[in-house]
């Protein structure tokens, strides 16, 4: 049985995030979900206590036979870990691989919508699962292309030169060594290393805007020398290249 995290409402071209219906669910219509590969009904569930929404399949109807969600999932179920299932289902299908940002709207949205408590689900289960397996576990991305987790996971380097490529922001998982913080101002910034043991060649730092500042402060000294995942937006800025760190709980996972 596919789960996934977002559907298409109505006729709208628009994906719902199931966090957005967790939200706001007396603005949904129950009967009007729909699978946005084969568009069958789907129907949205809170989860266990209230804390997992998703949608799952409609009592008694089947995805298509074709259906590229109901594969990618039956192929991951075979092998009955639950971790694996958990984060195909987190992100699926919309790894946002291929999202730019032009506008601090679209910004916000990303940082409401994607960093939040989604985020730290997906990281838990991607720390959950060995190494090999990202590259053996697809997911559908808003392309609708089925892709390896580890092709989301960028070292710092790989990152620089997409942004030199692009010139715009995008999502993606950074996996780098965090050194110790450096206050800038009101603002604080954790660079990571480069040079020495993981061979980057560019500098590349996690910045903590003021505003949240606070409520991060007494976990700093839990990531610093940390080697760790980061799930957010990486950007270019005039001060070099970043990625911004509103939540350590949901945003960051540690690696070793
Ligand atoms: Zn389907």
């Amino acid at each position: 049985m596919a789960r996934i995290n977002s559907a298409l409402y109505d006729n709208g071209p628009d994906l719902i995030d199931s966090l957005e219906v967790d939200d706001h669910p007396e603005k949904y219509d129950k009967e009007r979900f729909k699978c946005p590969e084969c568009l069958v009904k789907i129907q949205y569930n809170s989860g266990v206590h209230k804390l997992d929404p998703h949608f799952k399949n409609w009592p008694n109807i089947s995805h298509k036979e074709d259906c590229e969600i109901e594969k990618l999932q039956s192929l991951q179920s075979q092998n009955d870990n639950h971790n694996i299932q958990r984060l195909t289902s987190t992100i699926l299908p919309r790894a946002e691989r291929l999202q730019k940002f032009s506008t601090p709207q679209e910004k916000q949205k990303i940082i409401r919508r994607y960093l939040g408590r989604r985020s730290q689900i997906f990281l838990n289960a991607l720390i959950s699962i060995q190494d090999f397996d990202h590259k053996a576990i697809f997911i559908r991305t808003e392309d609708r292309q089925s892709i390896p987790i580890a092709d989301l996971i960028m070292r710092q380097d790989q990152i620089v030169q997409k942004l030199d490529l692009d010139n715009k922001p995008f999502i993606c998982i950074l996996r780098g060594y965090l050194t110790t913080k450096i206050d800038i101002g009101n603002n604080i910034k954790i660079p990571l290393t480069y040079g020495g043991k993981y061979q980057n060649k560019h500098k590349f730092d996690i910045f903590i805007p003021s505003s949240f500042k606070e409520k991060n402060i007494n976990k700093i000294n839990q990531i610093e020398k940390s080697l760790v995942y980061c799930y957010g937006l990486a950007e270019k800025n005039e001060y070099g290249y970043k990625m911004d760190l509103y939540s350590i709980t949901h945003q960051i996972s540690k690696i070793q």
